[in-house]
């Protein structure tokens, strides 16, 4: 059977499976081993190596999902993230970065590249023109988020790879809020997608990774680095991550569609101000959406009326819990100006567009009416 031609639920469920030699079991077996025999090659088997088992066969999934030539599994999205920019980076180089960013990406930036030397620019906003004014000849990576957190903006993929090619930049694209089950960066252009596996990939709220996908001669370059920070994940985690990605699609596809129709009920509420949704036709970038997305999520943003207290308003859900993270098969809400950006000025959260009233919506795998009834019970018993 060709491999080149399977659906995506086959590939989530059998690509990447280490066959049980032993006892023919079903699913994959763990090797706890941090000690392999001594082989004939080049690298020997060692955890922080990126090569045991577990790691080399779950990043076949993850690579045959992003239409990569190969991949890699770190302990965090961060590991991920944090070793790709200083695999790509030295001391004189530059970074092009979207404005609107994951807080840690953008932390991680303004915090640790002025200790290596590495310049950076934030663009002013999320328009190929931004990113372009942004270059400077020095410039050697230009790294993007779409949809972006928490508003849903949405970046032209195609066009900033073009604009990359053509002057010889390497891109990275953080896909986590999309995940490869909507959006396929390298299809696009994009030389690096980056995810945190914590969110979709892992999807149960229970696993801390990350992932990358790229090219055989990228992730030399990477794991030339990586090996050095020692940013793996262990091998129970990343069998726990295997058996995850098996459900991916499954969950995703589910999630794209209470999505939308939780976006639809909310736009058409009196209690809500705005609704965030690139699966919305208001959504200014719907069509762009529409154009580079299988699917547009199960991630979005609204804005209650002033009237409403959205603190007290999440405090008063029952089902939907309040929550840092995301992704999760659970549905999950928060309020930005409380945890994600509570250390922004009033001033700055304003420029952004994040009002105290904006609430990030996490949509999980329930049966849409329970969602819908459990806001409408929230919302009356604010008023
Ligand atoms: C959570 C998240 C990260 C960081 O991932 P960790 O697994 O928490 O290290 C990076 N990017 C996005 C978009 C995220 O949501």
């Amino acid at each position: 059977m060709s491999k080149k031609h399977l659906g995506v639920n086959t590939i989530c469920a059998h690509i990447g499976e280490i066959k049980d030699e032993q006892f023919k079991g079903a699913v994959s077996p763990i090797y706890m081993s941090t000690s392999y025999a001594f082989e004939d090659v080049a690298v020997k088997r060692y955890p922080r190596y990126f090569n045991t088992p577990n790691q080399e066969f779950v990043s076949k999934k993850i690579a045959a999902l992003e239409h990569a030539e190969t991949g890699m599994i770190f302990g965090s999205g961060m590991a991920a993230i944090s070793t790709v920019f200083l695999a790509f980076l030295k001391a004189g180089d530059h970074i092009v970065v979207q404005n609107t960013l994951y807080g840690g990406t953008s932390n991680f930036i303004r915090e640790e590249f002025p200790k290596y030397g590495i310049e950076f620019t934030f663009t002013k906003g999320y328009a190929v023109s931004d990113f372009e004014a942004a270059i400077q000849s020095n410039t050697k990576l230009i790294h993007i988020e779409t949809p972006s957190n928490p508003l849903m903006t949405v970046t032209d993929i195609k066009a900033v790879a073009q604009l990359a090619q053509s002057k010889s930049i390497k891109t990275t694209i953080d896909n986590t809020f999309a995940s490869p089950i909507n959006q396929i960066p390298i299809d696009l252009g994009i030389d690096i997608v980056i995810h945190s596996a914590t969110k979709y990939l892992g999807g149960h709220s229970d696993i801390l990774a990350g992932a990358v996908a790229c090219t055989e001669k990228d992730r030399e370059t990477i794991w030339n680095v990586a090996k050095n920070l020692g940013g793996s994940l262990s091998d129970f985690m990343v069998w726990m991550l295997e058996r995850s990605l098996k459900t991916l699609k499954l969950r995703v596809k589910k999630q794209n569609k209470n999505a939308l129709k939780m976006a639809r009920f909310l736009s058409a509420h009196n209690a809500v101000k705005k609704v965030y949704y690139p699966g919305l036709r208001t959504h200014p970038q719907y069509d762009l959406a529409k154009a580079q997305m299988k699917g547009f999520g199960g991630m979005l943003s609204f804005e209650l009326h002033d009237n409403y207290d959205a603190s007290k308003f999440q405090k008063a859900l029952q089902l939907i819990k309040p929550s840092m993270s995301l992704a999760g098969v659970e549905s999950t809400m928060l309020s930005p100006y409380l945890t994600s950006h509570a250390l922004l000025t009033q001033e700055q959260r304003d420029a952004l567009g994040i009002s105290n009233g904006l609430i990030r919506f996490s949509v999980g795998i329930e049966s849409v009416k329970d969602l819908k009834a459990d806001i409408e019970q929230a919302l009356s018993a604010l008023h």
